[in-house]
C-alpha cells in the first residue's frame, strides 16, 4: 500500500477525478468518498482524534456557484451550511446527516462506509482508509458563529480490513498533516536515501514503538517503499 499518492494515483484507485469535499456513491459505488485538507489554509475544521481512529469531518458550506451567484450579499463562512437546496432537495449534508441519524437509530443495519483522502498539496495525498458514518451533529459553534455540520467517523476494524491494511492506516494516521507537510518540503519529495520519487512512505526515524515521536519534525522522514522495509528488517 502506498503512502504517498498522486492525484492521479487516487484517480486510478476511484475512477474518478475528485473536486470536492463530499461524494456520496460516486459512479454507482455503494460508499462515499470523503475529501480533507487540514493545513494552515484549508477551509473546514477536520481533524482526528489522539488515537488517529476517530474522525470529525465537518460539512460543506453553501455553493458559491449555485447560492452566491442568485444572491451576492451571502457569506459562504457567515451562514449556516446547508440542509436542504433551494429545491427542497436534501443537500450533501443533509444526505450524510440521514445515514448517520439512520445508523444512530437503527433505521438500517450498517453504518454508511467512507472512504478518506487527505490532500497535503494539490499533488501530494494521502490515503487514510475507511470509516464507519456512526453520528452527525448539526450544532451552533461559537468559533465560526453559525451552525455547521459534524459528522463523526470512526475507523472500521479488523474485520472490513486486512491486518496489514489497518496497520498501515493507523500508522498513516498518527503523523499530523502539518508534519508532513514540512517534511514533504524538507525531503523535496524523494526518498532521503536514493532520491527516488516512487512509492514514498512517511517514516519515523526512531519508531512509534519505541517511543519516537510522530509530531517532531525531526524524527519524521521520507523513505522510498524498498528502503522502508530494509529498515524495519533492522529494527526487528
Ligand atoms: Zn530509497
Amino acid at each position: 500500500m502506498k503512502d504517498v499518492l498522486t492525484y492521479d494515483d487516487v484517480v486510478a484507485i476511484e475512477g474518478f477525478r475528485i473536486q470536492k469535499g463530499i461524494n456520496i456513491h460516486p459512479k454507482g459505488k455503494s460508499y462515499t468518498v470523503l475529501l480533507m485538507s487540514v493545513g494552515e489554509n484549508s477551509p473546514y475544521n477536520d481533524g482526528f482524534d489522539e488515537s488517529g481512529e476517530i474522525l470529525s469531518y465537518e460539512g460543506e458550506d453553501i455553493s458559491i456557484r449555485r447560492d452566491v451567484r442568485d444572491d451576492h450579499n451571502l457569506k459562504p463562512k457567515k451562514v449556516d451550511q446547508p440542509m436542504f437546496t433551494k429545491k427542497g432537495n436534501l443537500t450533501n449534508n443533509g444526505q450524510l446527516y440521514m445515514a448517520a441519524e439512520d445508523f444512530k437509530f437503527k433505521r438500517r443495519d450498517n453504518a454508511e462506509s467512507v472512504r478518506v483522502y487527505e490532500k497535503i498539496s494539490p499533488n501530494v495525498w494521502s490515503d487514510k482508509g475507511w470509516f464507519d458514518l456512526v453520528d452527525v451533529d448539526f450544532v451552533y459553534s461559537k468559533i465560526e458563529g453559525r451552525k455547521v455540520f459534524k459528522y463523526k467517523l470512526h475507523a472500521k476494524g479488523s474485520n472490513s480490513v486486512t491486518p496489514e491494511e489497518k496497520e498501515e492506516f493507523e500508522f498513516s494516521r498518527r503523523i499530523p498533516t502539518i508534519i508532513k507537510q514540512k517534511v514533504w518540503e524538507r525531503d523535496q519529495g524523494k526518498c532521503v536515501d536514493c532520491g527516488s520519487t516512487n512509492d514514498l512512505h512517511f517514516d519515523h526515524i526512531i519508531p512509534f514503538s519505541k517511543g519516537g515521536s510522530s509530531s517532531d519534525l525531526r524524527n519524521v522522514q521520507l523513505l522510498c517503499s524498498k528502503h522502508n522495509l530494509s529498515k524495519s528488517d533492522k529494527i526487528q
